[in-house]
């Protein structure tokens, strides 16, 4: 049986990355995020893609994640790890020398006592709060931890993607007072911080969903495409019916194919009679619910029925798709399915 297609455009994740480091200043570093196998892509592929394209400084969720981009990487670049120092992640951290992000005190008396003279960087809690070190604390324990020579101290906006919410300037603000005067290097910005400007930048800067063609980074280069395989078609009469729940009905002789892909692959169930697969230029309307292993698609105004429809490529990209099944790019990526054959094309040109 044909298999669904994701291709992968590991070029296309290098340009963005490298339009990224380019709206700030030279002296501002872009570190690249891979977290969740690289947003479902690939952490070892698209980290090697990245390195070659110049990124010396990664950041992952969990210490098992860099333990697997350091696999890929080899000694060198920084792989920074966003939970910190976790209970029983000791061992991992000092023999693939992963950097972690120190979130509470706990984690940074952990760490000390665990890992002397081992890099650590602190993310510090502007606002979110969801992760880091609250301001009341960070007064209490700076002056100790900067004599200990923090490699970063970072946090994390969460309102970026609205450029004039109001969090911005506060989550700013916050950063500047309990970081000014520190020396030690700093980090705001993910991909929406990049796009607020330079006053965000600091010495280092954190993109993750535009290099892999996400919104806010409109100007992003497509990097996936996913083509899905027809395994079935018929003829549905009016007064007959289309899957689960008979929710879709036609309204004259419609051709119906049947494509090897469902929720358990990623598509939202939300889909259900409300997106869009195209032959080529021509779109073809998803019809009937979501089930777990199959869509149903009505190609009745094609000439013939295809071997395949794309559901996402030039004609409709990740934030498309997200919009009609009401989430965000970054679930459709993190969620594509464990069952489609990536295909990677590389040519580091
Ligand atoms: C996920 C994440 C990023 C990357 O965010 P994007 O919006 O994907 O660019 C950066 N920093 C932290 C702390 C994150 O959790």
């Amino acid at each position: 049986m044909a298999t669904a297609i994701l291709s992968i455009d590991l070029d296309a994740i290098a340009a963005n990355w490298r339009a990224l480091d380019r709206l700030s200043g030279p002296e501002v570093q872009t570190a690249a995020v891979v977290k969740a196998d690289a947003y479902g892509l690939g952490a070892g592929k698209v980290a090697r893609a990245l390195a070659w394209a110049g990124a010396r400084r990664f950041f992952v969720a969990a210490a098992e994640e860099g333990a697997a981009v350091r696999q890929a990487l080899g000694p060198g670049p920084q792989i920074n790890i966003l939970s910190g120092h976790m209970a029983g992640d000791t061992e991992m951290l000092n023999d693939l020398e992963l950097t972690p992000m120190l979130n509470s005190l706990e984690q940074i008396t952990r760490h000390l006592e665990a890992l002397p003279g081992h890099a650590f960087g602190v993310q510090l809690d502007t606002g979110m709060n969801r992760l880091g070190v609250e301001p009341v604390e960070w007064q209490a324990v700076a002056p100790l931890l900067i004599e200990a020579g923090p490699a970063m101290l970072m946090s994390h906006l969460a309102c970026a993607d609205e450029p004039d919410h109001p969090m911005n300037q506060l989550q700013l603000q916050a950063f500047h007072e309990m970081t000014d005067g520190t020396g030690v290097p700093r980090s705001l910005a993910a991909t929406g911080g990049i796009l607020l400007g330079p006053k965000y930048h600091f010495d280092l800067c954190r993109a993750g969903i535009g290099m892999y063609g996400g919104r806010p980074f409109e100007m992003a280069e497509r990097a996936v495409t996913l083509s899905l395989p027809v395994i079935q078609s018929r003829e549905v009469l009016p007064g007959e019916i289309v899957g689960y729940s008979a929710t879709w009905e036609p309204e004259g002789p419609a051709v119906i194919a049947t494509v090897a892909a469902g929720y358990a692959d990623g598509l939202p169930r939300t889909l259900s009679n409300n997106a869009v697969l195209w032959d080529g230029d021509t779109p073809c309307p998803l019809v009937g619910r979501v089930s777990m292993d199959l869509i149903t698609v009505d190609v009745t105004h094609l000439a013939e029925v295809p071997k395949s429809l794309d559901i996402l490529g030039p004609h409709q990209s990740v934030d498309d798709l997200a919009d009609a099944a009401g989430t965000i790019g970054y679930e459709i990526l993190t969620a594509l399915g464990k069952r489609y054959s990536r295909r990677y094309s590389e040519t580091r040109g």
